[in-house]
């Protein structure tokens, strides 16, 4: 069966095209600038260089129709038409407590998914254009969305409860849901596999360092904790999210800067992270460069950056009560050598020990902790497209 893959933001959408027979990837794109001038998309067919093609887009329903359109292309396209492709897996990011797996898409999940928009008003609405574009445009092939949230849906209660009125949660549901769940499940699944130890016998720590990043405890298959809360904001530092801090902050920074609830909001999610206190970039790179030059700041939020990852390790260790394997995956934990080995520095005495010459690898499946560690520490790519593709195939061959 081919799958095509969407993933929708609010003015860009990336898609792939994969083949379940091996899993392997026959094309990719990313459309940028939905319902701006300038529109553009960005087709790859695996093996051959990227066809960049300047359309008006004035919504994600003509995005939808261009991707079509390039899949089917009869020079860069991967299928005759679109009955070849069997099924389409949608990420969506918040599906609330309503799921706690992938789900085939009908009408009574379109309404519960807009149900979930008064709790993710950034996220789902985008997510929710891509669908019913698909659905418009598609309408005989079965459609499944994959929730950021499900995988995290097993948290036992200490774990999701916030300390405030509990009728907050009954009320409003506010609690913690955690997100970047579908890459959390694919590098354990990968870990299990690397390990040939079967994931019910396994304690895992995940670490998702992107521009978005959390940290996830997984005992036995199930998730017990993770880093990011109510919204993506809480738990680590990050690019350009602040992560935990006293919340008491928020109202006195308001006043003091004058900011109403969206600008502060905005300086949290925007402005903050290693950016707001390198002044430099939120890419790990430039902030790199920047310490290299000798910016004391840059060195700061790299400091602060791993001291947050390692106190949220720490923390799941004694969750857990132990640790067998650690894995490090995303945009930083697959390629920053230097910033997994800040992170891994003076751990000994949990037994995690990095190997500094198997550390030097970037963006493959590696063991990468020492002969002697008792804790085996693993770089795993993610691949959150081939973790939708397979639950999107299950579910619709079932
Ligand atoms: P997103 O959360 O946007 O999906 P990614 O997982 O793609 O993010 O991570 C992007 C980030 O990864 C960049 O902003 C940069 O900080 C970091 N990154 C990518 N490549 C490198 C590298 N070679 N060295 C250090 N950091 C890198």
């Amino acid at each position: 069966m081919k799958v095509l893959v969407i993933n929708c933001g609010s003015s860009s959408l990336k898609y792939q095209v994969l083949d379940m027979k091996d899993e392997s990837l026959l094309a990719k794109g990313l459309v940028e600038r939905i319902g701006i001038e300038g529109s553009v998309i960005n087709h790859t067919k695996t093996g051959e260089e990227t066809i960049v093609n300047e359309v008006p887009m004035k919504d994600h329903k003509e995005a939808i129709a261009q991707v079509l359109a390039a899949v089917q292309d009869p020079a860069h396209g991967v299928v005759q038409d679109m009955s070849e492709i069997g099924a389409v897996g949608h990420r969506v990011v918040h599906a609330g407590e309503k799921y706690a797996d992938s789900v085939i898409i009908d009408d009574t999940v379109m309404k519960a998914l807009e149900e979930c928009i008064e709790i993710a008003p950034l996220h789902n609405p985008p997510n929710l254009a891509g669908i019913e574009a698909c659905r418009a445009l598609m309408p005989e092939t079965p459609m499944v969305a994959v929730f950021d949230t499900a995988f995290h849906q097993t948290m036992p209660p200490e774990s999701y409860i916030y300390a405030i009125p509990y009728e907050y949660y009954e009320k409003y549901k506010v609690r913690r849901y955690g997100f970047h769940g579908t890459s959390h499940k694919y590098v354990s699944q990968k870990a299990a596999d690397m390990l040939n130890i079967n994931i019910n016998d396994l304690k895992l720590i995940t670490c998702h360092l992107g521009n978005g990043a959390s940290v996830t405890a997984i005992k036995h298959g199930r998730v017990i904790d993770t880093s990011m809360g109510f919204t993506p904001l809480e738990g680590l530092v990050m690019g350009t999210r602040s992560g935990d801090l006293d919340p008491a902050i928020v109202s006195y920074i308001k006043e003091k800067e004058g900011l109403d609830d969206a600008g502060v909001n905005n300086v949290l999610n925007k402005k903050s992270g290693v950016l707001g206190v390198s002044g430099v970039s939120s890419d790990f790179r430039d902030i790199e460069a920047a310490v290299e030059e000798g910016n004391d700041r840059a060195a700061l939020a790299l400091r602060m950056f791993a001291h947050r990852v390692r106190f949220y390790i720490g923390a799941y260790i004694a969750e857990m009560n132990g640790v067998d394997a650690i894995v490090f995956t995303a945009g930083v934990g697959e390629n920053d050598i230097s910033m997994r080995e800040i992170i891994c520095t003076n751990l000994g005495n949990l037994g995690i020990k990095l190997d500094p010459i198997k550390n030097k690898v970037r963006g493959r499946d590696t063991v990468i902790s020492a002969e002697d560690s008792k804790v085996t520490l693993l770089l795993i790519p993610t691949n959150e497209e081939l973790m939708i593709a397979r639950d999107t195939m299950n579910l619709v061959r079932k």
